[in-house]
């Protein structure tokens, strides 16, 4: 058989999309998409979450529900972040393929054609990597180089560069993902986790079709700590290393100290030397401390077992529970 369809999924096709004041993107994505998904000959959902918007968000997509029962709407009951509203989404998608999208068409709905088509192919995650980045500024593009080397270096699980959370998960993916308990959702490594068969596809990333980007530095700042602290104990472990390079650094130090006192006898001048020891030295205690802090924070945030998102109001869409088999693979 050559299309992997689960005969449990009632839709085909689910696309997931975050919304957090897109009011004025939506009418040009749903005529965007929905193009694209006619096109395919496949039964479709679209689960939009508004995250907590403060613009009429929800009523624009209410009134394009009442065009298309297939959106579907699930409102949070309060801004929780990208990450979380994906997570919601993806909770709520019943298609044997789920495919979450940015709102403000910075992924293009066109591209999904060509992830169905690789997904039919037996890949189980179909990821888009950006050949370009249209209407990004030269200093973010220079720290989202910076950051995906970093995290290369750090991490065991390779994440893919330059790829965002437009892609195409398999069901069964989208099955292991929401059995992970963990509650910093750095998705894109979490969806790099799961391994499987994964393939990718190239396409230029285009400017954002109306309003602002939500990322300002200090979030894409604190985005890439948490990506880097669930991903890697690099951090953690290095301050063992530069502990022993201290130690032996000083050990020397002494000991040519201890043979020139023997030799020239006592000195009194060293406060230079001495203070650029207690001060570096400091320091690096302070970062050490930091950077323990993270990760302490972050076993904190897991042992409060808070739920991940709360619901507010569901318009047609519905929790789909955890296949049975799923399940019992992971126990
Ligand atoms: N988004 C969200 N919650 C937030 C911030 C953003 O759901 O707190 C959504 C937003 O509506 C969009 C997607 O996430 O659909 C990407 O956001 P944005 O375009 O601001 O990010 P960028 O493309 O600049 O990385
Ligand atoms: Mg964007």
């Amino acid at each position: 058989m050559e299309t992997p369809l689960p005969t449990q999924s009632s839709v085909d096709i689910s696309v997931v999309v975050p919304l957090y004041c897109e009011a004025s993107n939506i009418d040009y994505l749903f005529k965007r998409l929905e193009t694209v998904l006619d096109q395919l000959g496949t039964t479709y959902e679209i689960i939009c979450v508004d995250d907590g918007s403060s613009d009429d968000t929800v009523e624009g997509l209410k009134r394009h529900r009442q065009r298309n029962p297939r959106i579907k709407i699930v409102a949070l009951s309060r801004n929780f972040g990208k990450e979380l509203a994906l997570t919601a989404g993806i909770d709520y998608a019943n298609g044997a393929a789920v495919v979450p999208i940015d709102a403000d068409l910075q992924d293009p709905p066109e591209l999904i054609e060509v992830l169905v088509a690789k997904w039919r192919e037996g890949y189980d995650v179909v990821y888009a990597k950006r050949r370009s980045r249209e209407g990004e500024t030269w200093l973010k593009r220079v720290t989202a180089n910076s950051f995906y080397r970093v995290m290369e270096r750090m991490s065991k699980v390779p994440i893919p560069r330059d790829t965002g959370d437009f892609r195409l998960l398999d069901r069964r993916v989208v099955e292991v993902i929401k059995q992970l308990p963990e509650r910093t959702r750095f998705m894109k490594g979490l969806f790099a986790w799961v391994g499987y068969r994964q393939a990718e596809v190239m396409y230029d990333r285009e400017p954002r079709h109306s309003g602002q980007t939500k990322w300002n530095y200090w979030r894409l700042w604190n985005f890439a700590i948490d990506g880097i602290a669930s991903f890697s104990l690099a951090p953690l472990r290095m301050w063992s290393y530069v502990g022993i390079g201290f130690a032996v650094l000083s050990f020397l130090y002494g000991s040519f100290l201890l043979l020139r006192t023997l030799v020239l006898g006592i000195e009194v001048p060293g406060y230079a030397s001495l203070m650029v020891a207690v001060l570096f030295l400091g320091g690096v205690q302070m970062v050490s401390l930091g950077i323990l802090g993270e990760y302490l924070g972050r076993v904190y945030e897991e042992v409060k077992g808070r739920p991940l998102y709360l619901v507010r109001d569901t318009y047609g869409a519905e929790k789909v529970p955890l296949a049975p088999e799923a399940s019992a693979q992971t126990r």
